[in-house]
């Protein structure tokens, strides 16, 4: 209880802003025959199309490499980074998360961060792997380590109890900044079905993207309307197989830029924010 009177909740954005997260996953090396089979291996090659379409649209998609994906597909990730989009890092294996063991915790960190150096990129944050119902809360040790190393923002909470009010950027005791990703992910829009179906969505059948489409701009309209922060964490990989003609971006862009909310990566939301009190 003490540890969450100390946050500091960033309530009051001082404009609605809406980041597309997009995690590079499909390739992570323990899970690599499961995940091929769950999401096929689209990825590499939806990632250029998503990229061309995401300059036609002037939309900052913000993508999250794991270290290995700079072993597996650096040129994926160089054409990335040349398109000017930001890349931070998704740690190095995607088999450690950021409630694991403290000494795990400390190699995936710093191994992803010297591969995505190595190929140019400038990691500022980090978009955890697996996510968490209450972020990285009661990790004084792993909050410290983020710091230290010179991130000022994690992205690691999601949960799909909360609203979108509760799931505005906070501040850890340290002063590291959370950006929670609200909402329903693709992830467990399309694979989550032990998850609660919402019943403004259940049609009886099978989540479809249209209705995905729908779940994330009717949050739009929410963050527009209160001022709100909306960040959606989404996986080319995955979109690749339930979003082949890439129908979900330019809707969920076009609509948010007609209610005024400004398409961001999580690196421009983050400057957005107030700074910690006492630096
Ligand atoms: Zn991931």
């Amino acid at each position: 209880m003490a540890e969450r009177k100390r946050q500091v909740v960033i309530r009051a954005a001082r404009r609605p802003m809406l980041c597309l997260r997009m995690d590079l996953d499909t390739l992570f090396t323990p899970y690599f025959n499961k995940w091929l089979e769950r999401f096929g291996d689209g990825e590499l090659h939806y990632v250029p199309r998503l990229l061309d379409q995401a300059r036609e649209l002037e939309v900052p998609l913000h993508f999250f490499a794991q270290g290995m994906g700079v072993i597996q597909y650096p040129d994926l990730l160089r054409r990335i980074l040349a398109a000017g989009f930001a890349v931070d890092s998704h740690l190095h294996t995607h088999r450690i998360t950021l409630i694991d063991d403290y000494g795990l915790i400390f190699e995936e960190v710093l191994t992803a961060e010297h591969l995505l150096k190595s190929i140019g990129a400038a990691p500022a944050g980090i978009g955890a792997t697996g996510m968490y119902p209450e972020g990285i809360d009661g990790r004084e040790d792993v909050q410290r380590l983020l710091m230290a190393r010179g991130y000022h923002w994690v992205s690691s909470r999601f949960n799909l109890k909360r609203t979108l009010h509760e799931m505005q950027p906070y501040r850890y005791p340290n002063g590291l900044l959370e950006l929670p990703c609200a909402g329903w992910s693709d992830f467990t829009w399309f694979y989550a079905s032990d998850q609660p179906t919402l019943p403004e969505y259940d049609v009886g059948g099978s989540p479809t993207l249209e209705q995905f489409i729908r779940h994330v701009q009717d949050l739009t309209t929410l963050a527009a309307r209160d001022g709100l922060i909306l960040a959606v964490c989404l996986h080319p990989g995955l979109l690749a197989a339930h979003d082949p003609e890439l129908h979900c971006v330019p809707r969920v862009i076009q609509h948010a830029r007609r209610l005024g909310v400004e398409p961001a990566d999580l690196r421009t939301i983050a400057a957005a924010c107030p700074p910690a009190r006492g630096g």
